[in-house]
């Protein structure tokens, strides 16, 4: 089986779940999906999959599936059937009637790191050239948009700087608010093969996750610290690496500013960020700490791998910069074995962010303000764009409920569902004249919508996604759109109806506009990753096959910033009514909000979220396993049965949040990263009691 030439029966795609972007063979009967198991040729999984990818066509033909668009002039009035036509043409109606009303930035554009590339691509055009501003966000901003803003700023890109791979090299291995068993199993997988043989392992998250203790695994240091002290534990963990010279002296002056350096030096020697001074917030005895910063800086190759146990908090993007300080100062940077890799949630998150889905960036992480990445688009896009950055998500709530925000056009994203506080998010959305959902099911944000198109599946078209290695990968259409056309085809559909011509046959060729706008992208096309398999951006002249690691001889930037990290506690307090933290995760089975999984076979695992708690917390309480609490926070409450856990630390509650009945945003508030609004779902203060069966 290869990837070129494929079979009528046996094509290869890439799964749509998370940022392993897994190579999987779809096996096909008529246009029907009967199996699905991984490549073995695939570069990122090798032969492997997991419980979710190998069942993950299920959705794709679920009797849920949305199949014909739907009109309707207000959300209290009943859905009507339409014609693709008829329904593009009321959206774009109602869409230019807002701006001539309440001016050309009254109206924005959503677009998912679950749908592809291409599709990314065509949706922030859409908003830039044929709606005129740069209200353009994508669903990364709740998730690694604290990645964004921490690595670009220290190292000169948004990006993890390994392979998957790379791992097999390492020598100590550091999991910050990370659980690669269960969010991406197959990278998990890999890395317990190198703990097997004997690398080792320091776990920093507040709850004790599968890897510290599993078969044949035991951390060398579980820093159990308190949800919300991430930045407290990073300047711990340098003061001890640089209080006790164990930096790489000669990394940091060939490849670091010096200066800044001994800035940074000077903040982090400040007795305020010992080990000793920090327990007191952190909750993890100094002489853990100690240990295990000298574990890691005497490592050859030591590697770091966080998640949004570090971007999901008020200081995510600190924590990124954090973290980018520890390998720098280290000397883990630039070869196989070391580097910093943000496992990504969603199977598109680096595409969504590479192609200029944020309202400050063009694709190429190329800043709206400057004038030369504007003339590039300008030229060949036949517009004059706006030099300001347009409006995040939560700018737009504010903006809806200001008055100045009327319309959206939001495609394969539910934020009705995934976004923090969801009451506020659904008092907002009432405010918006006009509502476009693009999505493959009815989800939460259709009630509120005015215009419903169906999406297609990842088996319904062609394109590629991007991995957490910065992999580009191709997705290949397995059988025809339920609903008739494919999200980049809608897109293309609206702009033209706006009055903004935009033509392509293929996602092949929106592919070839991206390769001649991006540098990054330059030599990238279908052709090639048909002949490759998959290729690591950046790919150009320079790294025709593509790279692999970055930063080898010198950081993008030039050389590595290193940055202070002031510890700043959330606001987010505990108090005599909500005495304990919630913080959450995934499960294995399940994906994200559950759309998808909760309609294939792993519908059978984990059919409810559930919440764990201490022993301690429990007896308090007088809670025992199974019971229904009921949670309550400043923003909301829900109930979930409970689960008693030694893995939770006393004053530490923790859920996962698959199932939209469970409500776990509903208690989650709009506290957000100071510098990117990626919103704080990791630190919520809440009461548990116990309760009847609701
Ligand atoms: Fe691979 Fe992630 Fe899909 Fe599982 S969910 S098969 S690990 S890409």
């Amino acid at each position: 089986l290869i990837e070129r030439g494929q079979s009528d029966d046996h094509i290869v795609t890439t799964c749509a779940y998370c940022g392993v972007g897994c190579s999987l063979v779809a096996e096909v009967k008529g246009t029907q999906v009967v199996n699905m198991f991984p490549n073995k040729n695939g570069d990122a999984n090798h032969g492997h999959a997991c419980v979710k990818g190998r069942f993950a066509w299920g959705y794709a033909t679920h009797p849920d599936r949305l199949t014909k668009p739907m009109i309707r002039e207000k959300i209290t009035d009943p859905w009507q059937e339409a014609t693709w036509e008829q329904a593009i043409e009321f959206a774009a109606t109602k869409f230019k009637a807002i701006q001539a009303k309440y001016g050309q930035n009254s109206i924005g554009g959503l677009v998912s790191s679950r749908c592809t590339n291409e599709e990314d691509y065509l949706v922030q055009k859409l908003v830039r050239a044929a709606f005129g501003n740069n209200n353009v966000d994508t669903c990364a901003r709740v998730c690694h948009s604290p990645t964004g803003y921490g690595l670009s700023a220290t190292f000169g890109t948004s990006a993890g700087t390994q392979t998957f791979d790379s791992v097999q090299d390492a020598d100590v291995i550091m999991l910050i608010g990370v659980n690669p068993t269960d969010g991406h199993p197959v990278v998990g997988s890999q890395i317990k093969r190198r703990l097997r043989e004997g690398a080792g392992l320091i776990v920093v998250d507040p709850r004790e996750i599968n890897m510290v203790n599993s078969a044949h695994i035991h951390a060398d240091y579980h820093l159990k610290l308190r949800p919300g002290t991430n930045v407290a534990m990073a300047n711990a963990l340098a003061h001890v690496i640089v209080s006790e010279g164990l930096y790489d002296e000669n990394f940091i002056n060939e490849r670091c500013d010096p200066k800044e350096f001994q800035t940074w030096k000077n903040f982090i020697l400040e007795p305020r960020n010992s080990p000793e001074e920090m327990q007191e917030i952190t909750g993890v005895p100094a002489d853990q700490v100690r240990g295990a910063a000298r574990l890691f800086a005497a490592a050859p190759n030591g590697t770091i791998y966080y998640g949004l146990g570090v971007t999901e908090h008020s200081q995510g993007s600190t924590m990124v910069i954090a973290i980018a300080n520890l390998a720098m100062a280290t000397g883990n940077i630039g070869r196989t074995g070391v580097g910093v890799n943000p496992l990504r949630g969603q199977n598109n998150v680096q595409g969504s962010c590479d192609l200029g889905a944020f309202p400050h960036e063009l694709p190429g992480y190329r800043h709206v303000s400057n004038a030369d990445a504007r003339a590039v688009f300008d030229a060949a896009w036949g517009v004059t764009l706006q030099n300001e950055p347009g409006l995040r998500i939560p700018n737009m709530f504010e903006a809806a409920f200001e008055g100045t925000f009327k319309g959206l056009y939001c495609q394969g994203e539910d934020i009705a569902q995934s976004d923090p506080n969801t009451q506020h998010v659904e008092a907002a959305l009432r405010q918006v004249e006009c509502i476009v959902v693009q999505d493959l099911f009815l989800n939460e944000t259709a009630k509120f919508a005015h215009v419903l198109l169906p999406g297609a599946s990842f088996l319904e078209k062609d394109g590629t996604f991007t991995n957490a290695e910065r992999r580009i990968s191709r997705v290949r259409k397995v059988a025809p759109p339920l609903g008739g056309y494919g999200d980049w085809e809608a897109t293309m559909m609206l702009a033209n109806a706006m009055g903004y011509p935009m033509h392509y046959d293929h996602p092949s060729q929106i592919m070839d506009e991206i390769a001649e706008l991006t540098p990054t992208f330059k030599g990238v096309s279908y052709a090639k990753l048909d002949e490759m398999g998959s290729i690591q951006w950046p790919c150009n002249d320079d790294a025709p096959e593509g790279t692999p690691t970055m930063h080898i001889d010198g950081f993008v930037r030039g050389k590595g910033h290193f940055m202070n990290t002031e510890y700043v506690a959330t606001d987010e307090k505990v108090t005599r009514r909500f005495p304990l933290i919630l913080t959450t995760g995934r499960i294995l089975s399940q994906y994200n909000v559950g759309a998808q999984t909760r309609r294939t076979k792993n519908s059978i695992w984990h059919p409810e979220d559930i919440l764990e708690l201490h022993p301690h917390d429990a007896e308090e309480r007088g809670i025992v396993d199974g019971d229904w609490v009921g949670i309550q926070s400043r923003a909301g409450e829900t109930v979930l049965h409970a689960k008693v856990s030694t893995r939770m630390q006393p004053g530490v509650v923790y859920t996962t949040f698959h199932h939209p009945f469970s409500g776990a945003n509903v208690i989650t508030t709009d506290n957000s990263d100071w510098a990117t609004n990626c919103p704080e779902y990791k630190v919520t203060a809440v009461q548990v009691v116990k309760v009847a069966q609701p």
